[in-house]
């Protein structure tokens, strides 16, 4: 039987979303393949997150155990794997989210399963399901055919649309035979950034600032409060410390495709692309008329950010 296991990711008893996304990936490959889908969950206290996930029509297993708490690759790639097995699953996916890079490499490896990343879409004939991934910051796109029994992957979320509410699964439990005292990672902590605006990756709108802003987020930050975005940023902002890492966008920040970005004194270098190029609608502001972002952009404005944003969001908020 050539069934999918997709591996669901879940945080104080809610679904990620780009669970979601990577729901409707594993699906198109079980309709290729023929197979069932099948949702592994992992965690403590999870009944109710295995509930919500069988409302998408997959056959859910939840694996609740003390020590699956928290997200420790190490403890719950052996369930994975294990489970895998169980279900016969011949294509066992996730998200590419910090959780699945983290997670699937090891499952891969206790399957001895060779692995595509970041998956964008499939190609191949029938159940020979083939893996379409970007390779030199997008600029490249390898079809890519795994040769062992088992193939592992993770999609990348913005590529695949959120997986619809779909009959009802069935929910059971999965084993889980983990010992904790032989695990050699610990769980140190987890410090969430509170923040009162939307996560950048889930964001309908983005405002994102780059070297231009010399440092003065201000007209960045006030843009995206008048319009409920998510806060980005370029690389050059974030290694200049002006901005927090987790707020970087492209090839080795998150990956975005919202229904507006809108880029601002940033000159558009590939590998900033790279991470929001998928957005629906792109809006670039930039004192340089020859700037590479314009080549993208569905709307150019050659301006200076600090008059031009401020005008833009005061004109929104007169609107109002
Ligand atoms: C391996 C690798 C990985 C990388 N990963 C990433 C990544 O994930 N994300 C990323 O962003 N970069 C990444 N980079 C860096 C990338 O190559 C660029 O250096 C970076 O994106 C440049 O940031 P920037 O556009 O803010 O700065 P710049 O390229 O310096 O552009 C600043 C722009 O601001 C404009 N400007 C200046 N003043 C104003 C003003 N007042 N109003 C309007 N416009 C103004 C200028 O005209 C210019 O176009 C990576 C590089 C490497 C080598």
């Amino acid at each position: 039987m050539a069934n999918v296991l997709i591996v669901a990711e879940q945080f104080g008893g809610a679904v990620r979303k780009a669970t979601l996304h990577a729901l409707s990936a594993g699906r198109e490959v079980a309709r290729r393949t023929g197979g069932t889908l099948h949702v592994a969950v992992l965690g403590s206290g999870i009944g109710p997150v295995a509930e919500e996930l069988a409302g998408y029509g997959a056959e859910v297993h939840a694996a609740d155990a003390a020590v699956l708490e928290h997200p420790l690759a190490e403890a719950h790639a052996p369930v994975v794997a294990e489970l895998a097995r169980a279900v016969q699953a011949t294509h066992v996916g996730a998200a590419a989210t910090a959780f699945g890079k983290d997670l699937l490499p090891r499952v891969a490896g206790l399957l001895e399963a060779a692995m595509a990343t970041e998956v964008l879409g499939f190609g191949g004939e029938g159940a020979e399901v083939t893996f379409r991934r970007p390779m030199w910051a997008g600029n490249v796109l390898a079809e890519v055919a795994l040769a062992t029994p088992v193939k592992v992957f993770t999609v990348r979320a913005t590529e695949f649309p959120a997986a619809a509410k779909e009959g009802k699964g069935a929910v059971t439990t999965a084993q889980v035979s983990v010992d904790a005292g032989a695990l050699r990672t610990r769980y140190a902590g987890f410090t969430e950034v509170k923040s009162a605006r939307p996560e950048l990756t889930e964001a309908r709108i983005v405002v994102a600032g780059g070297r231009g802003t010399k440092g003065d987020f201000k007209p960045i930050e006030a843009l995206a409060d008048e319009l409920n975005a998510a806060v980005g940023a370029s690389r050059a902002a974030v290694d200049a410390g002006w901005v927090p890492n987790d707020w970087q966008v492209g090839q080795t920040g998150k990956v975005v495709a919202p229904e507006l970005y809108v880029a601002a004194g940033i000159s558009g270098a590939i590998q900033h692309l790279a991470g929001m190029k998928g957005s629906k609608v792109i809006v670039a502001v930039n004192k340089d008329p020859d700037a590479p972002i314009f080549q993208l952009a569905d709307y150019g404005l050659v301006a200076d950010l600090f008059k031009a944003l401020p005008e833009l969001a005061e004109k929104l908020k007169k609107s109002r």
